[in-house]
């Protein structure tokens, strides 16, 4: 029985985490959730699963989930709050596998944490890689901790790499499904609005992460974490535009052989294949290849995606312009959605912070959220102006 503790419970890599805890309740159990704001779903999580421990984001929101958990007469289940809170999910002794699963540099501590107590982290939370991979892997490896990848072209490069060796891998190609704009002209960009970028053709996503694949920021991300995550250099990671979502990545070999991972569009497998790891277990998320009648792969283009050539200039230079460049671009979002800023604004917005952010590489998370902080403040800047 592996014993999960789950950072980002509420959100839907954890809920999805939860349902595969549901149909596998002979392999895994729940110990500990870190929930941020929503303190319904806590209350109904914590009453569903029973967790030792419970963490919400503010001292406000932990005391008004004791008071329903105390009404309810429920006990045993302790609620502490903030980023000591978290830090108490993904450290618990109990706990033996780590879900690392909360949007943004939040999650940051509590998985450096959990990696430094030596436990197995399934990480779903791809800043954590871009502010901080440097770090993370380094202390995961002396320690001999296994960071596994549930983003989907990350579990799939995972997969793909089990055939051969480090020295052999010639190209890592992750896959694109282009966004909402793939086919749209150049000279339409500059009137796109939020809603029409907020609407994915294929993944049901988060806000951000929704408006990153419109602007392909979010493949530049994943660049900058498959070079962490993987060991290789950004030269050695390619971007391949596959509108169906199908093949989730590929590994390209130095003998010419490319291996490429196909299945169904749910989370819930690469979810499953990190917390059952290396098991196959079996179970109903399968894909009908009958059905597949092609598969379209093409060139980003890089005139209408600026953000991905941004990331892979960041990749190369690593550290701060990685945390800037993952910094400027919430900021951005953010402003974009709230339409102070038009689409094309936010490449635009993370080249002027990547222009004034000097190149350094921090050495500890304290230094990694120091520059995220000062990133994210320059483009506050740049934007009020
Ligand atoms: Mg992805």
């Amino acid at each position: 029985m592996k014993k999960l503790a789950i950072l980002g419970s509420t959100g839907s890599i954890g809920q999805s985490t939860l349902s595969i805890v549901e149909q596998f309740p002979e392999r895994y159990s729940v110990v500990s959730l870190a929930c941020g704001r929503n303190v319904d779903e806590a209350f109904a999580q914590a009453l569903r699963w029973r967790p030792k421990l419970v963490s919400l984001a503010t001292e406000e929101l932990a005391a008004e989930l004791s008071a329903k958990l105390k009404e309810a007469g429920v006990s045993g289940v302790e609620v502490v709050y903030g980023t000591v809170g978290t830090v108490a999910c993904s450290t618990l002794p109990e706990a033996d596998f780590v879900v690392s699963a909360i949007v943004g540099v939040a999650g940051l501590e509590a998985t450096h944490a959990a990696i430094l107590a030596g436990k197995p982290i399934g990480l779903a939370n791809k800043e954590c890689m871009v502010a901080a991979g440097e770090i993370l892997t380094a202390a995961a490896r002396e320690r001999n901790v296994p960071i596994l990848p549930i983003d989907s072209e990350h579990n799939a490069v995972h997969q793909c790499l089990r055939v051969g060796a480090h020295a052999e891998v010639k190209t890592i190609w992750l896959t694109a499904s282009g966004g909402p704009f793939r086919k749209l002209p150049l000279a339409e960009f500059a009137s796109i609005t939020p809603e029409q970028a907020l609407k994915h053709p294929t993944w049901v996503m988060g806000r951000r992460i929704t408006i990153d694949s419109a602007t392909m920021l979010n493949k530049g991300l994943e660049v900058i974490e498959a070079c962490r995550l993987f060991d290789v250099t950004s030269a050695q990671v390619r971007v391949t535009v596959h509108p169906q979502s199908t093949v989730h990545s590929l590994v390209e070999y130095v003998d010419g052989s490319i291996m490429a991972q196909i299945s169904v569009t749910d989370m819930r497998l690469p979810i499953l294949y990190a917390l059952a790891y290396p098991e196959r277990p079996r179970s109903t998320l399968t894909f009908d290849l009958a059905t597949l009648s092609h598969l379209d792969f093409e060139q980003p283009d890089l005139e209408r995606f600026p953000c991905l050539r941004l990331a892979f200039a960041a990749a190369e230079k690593g550290g701060a312009h990685c945390i800037a460049l993952n910094a400027a671009d919430e900021v951005a979002v953010e402003a974009f959605l709230e339409r102070r800023i038009p689409f094309m604004g936010i490449p635009r917005t993370i080249e002027r912070v990547l222009a004034a952010t000097p190149e350094a590489h921090p050495a500890t998370i304290a230094e990694v959220l120091t520059t995220d902080r000062d990133a994210r403040e320059t483009a506050r800047t740049l934007l009020a102006k």
